[in-house]
């Protein structure tokens, strides 16, 4: 699959559609999930063209990849979800129901979040 400019995240980025920002800078965006699952749902991005959790670590080099998962580091104490615990997410493919094509982590705080999903 090729990367589509399009995507509503690419859209995001350039200020194309608003979103409720948390964190930015020249290579990072986090704002907040529309469609909240916990009381603290922020989506962290890239801002480079990366399909998905697969195609970052494979083709980001190794500075952008610490870069990225140090600000999730940094997001989620400014968050404060590091107070009482999180849980990080990022949805890979069709059977994880990755709807945008754009690499993303959800980070998922502010309530007891229950155990990991069942075999069923
Ligand atoms: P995923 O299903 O892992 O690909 O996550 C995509 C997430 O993007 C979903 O949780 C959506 O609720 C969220 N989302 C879609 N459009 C927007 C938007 N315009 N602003 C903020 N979040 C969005």
């Amino acid at each position: 699959m090729n990367y589509d400019q399009n995507n509503i995240f690419a859209k995001i980025i350039r200020g194309e559609i608003p979103s409720n920002k948390v964190y930015e800078d020249e290579k990072v965006l986090a704002f907040h999930d529309i469609s909240r699952s916990a009381p603290t749902h922020v989506l962290v991005i890239p801002k480079g063209q990366y399909l998905d959790f697969l195609d970052f670590t494979s083709n980001a080099s190794a500075e952008e990849i610490s870069y990225f998962f140090k600000k999730v580091n940094q997001i989620a104490k400014l968050l404060e979800a590091d107070k009482s615990g999180f849980r990080i997410i990022s949805n890979t493919g069709s059977d994880a129901h990755q709807t945008v094509a754009h690499f993303h982590v959800h980070i998922l705080a502010g309530k007891k979040l229950g155990a990991l999903l069942s075999i069923e």
